[in-house]
């Protein structure tokens, strides 16, 4: 049977606001803050993003920054030094290749080093207002769990939620189901005795 996605976003938005992770809409920050987030969790990224951003707040000043300063500044994420490289790398491409922009398109941003389709769709959808899904691990696993989609990787699940649900719900997801898998669809051991959304689950774990 079809999930009612409009029930399920509707519960869930009663939840959880939607209320835009970033601090900023500047897409260099909504960049280089999502590299800093992979593999990282929130609370710490949110703090670092902003300390960089205090010291190297553009391409210009971050590409002729010290690679050892940006360490120090962002040392609490997970793999800084490589994150630390590629943000130097990230801006001097933007520099050298976008005039200092960032590509408001998915081919470009996927040539910059560290930026998958995840992080790319953020940019997209944060920076640039346009309508995408961007899947992360909560994404995938409560989009399966829930049955929406029956798929292996990221990426076939952001294709088969973008079939799914209709185009004017797609930027709300990514929030909404972070926020629900990190108290209740948790990876392991989810809530399901207290989940507002039990009734419409098949619990695919
Ligand atoms: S019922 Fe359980 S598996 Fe289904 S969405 Fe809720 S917490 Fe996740």
């Amino acid at each position: 049977m079809k999930m009612d996605v409009e029930e399920l976003i509707g519960r869930l938005k009663k939840r959880y606001r939607v209320n835009f992770f970033y601090r900023s809409r500047d897409p260099f920050y909504v960049l280089i803050s999502t590299v800093l987030s992979q593999r990282t969790r929130d609370e710490v990224t949110y703090p670092v993003s902003g300390r960089l951003f205090e010291r190297f707040n553009s391409p210009e000043t971050m590409a002729l920054a010290d690679v050892k300063e940006i360490e120090d500044l962002i040392k609490e994420v997970g793999f800084y030094r490589v994150k630390a490289q590629r943000i130097r790398q990230i801006s001097q491409i933007l520099l050298d290749e976008y005039k200092g922009k960032v590509p408001d398109n998915m081919t470009n941003l996927l040539k910059l080093p560290g930026v998958g389709r995840k992080t790319a769709n953020c940019v997209l959808a944060y920076a640039y207002s346009i309508d995408t899904i961007a899947v992360d691990t909560h994404v995938h696993r409560i989009s399966n769990r829930l049955g929406l989609v029956n798929t292996k990787t990221p990426e076939q699940t952001e294709d088969a939620l973008k079939m799914y649900i209709q185009q004017d719900m797609w930027k709300d997801i990514n929030e909404l189901f972070v926020k629900f898998g990190q108290e209740i669809c948790r990876p392991i051991s989810p809530k399901c005795d207290i989940c507002i959304v039990n009734d419409m689950c098949p619990k695919i774990i």
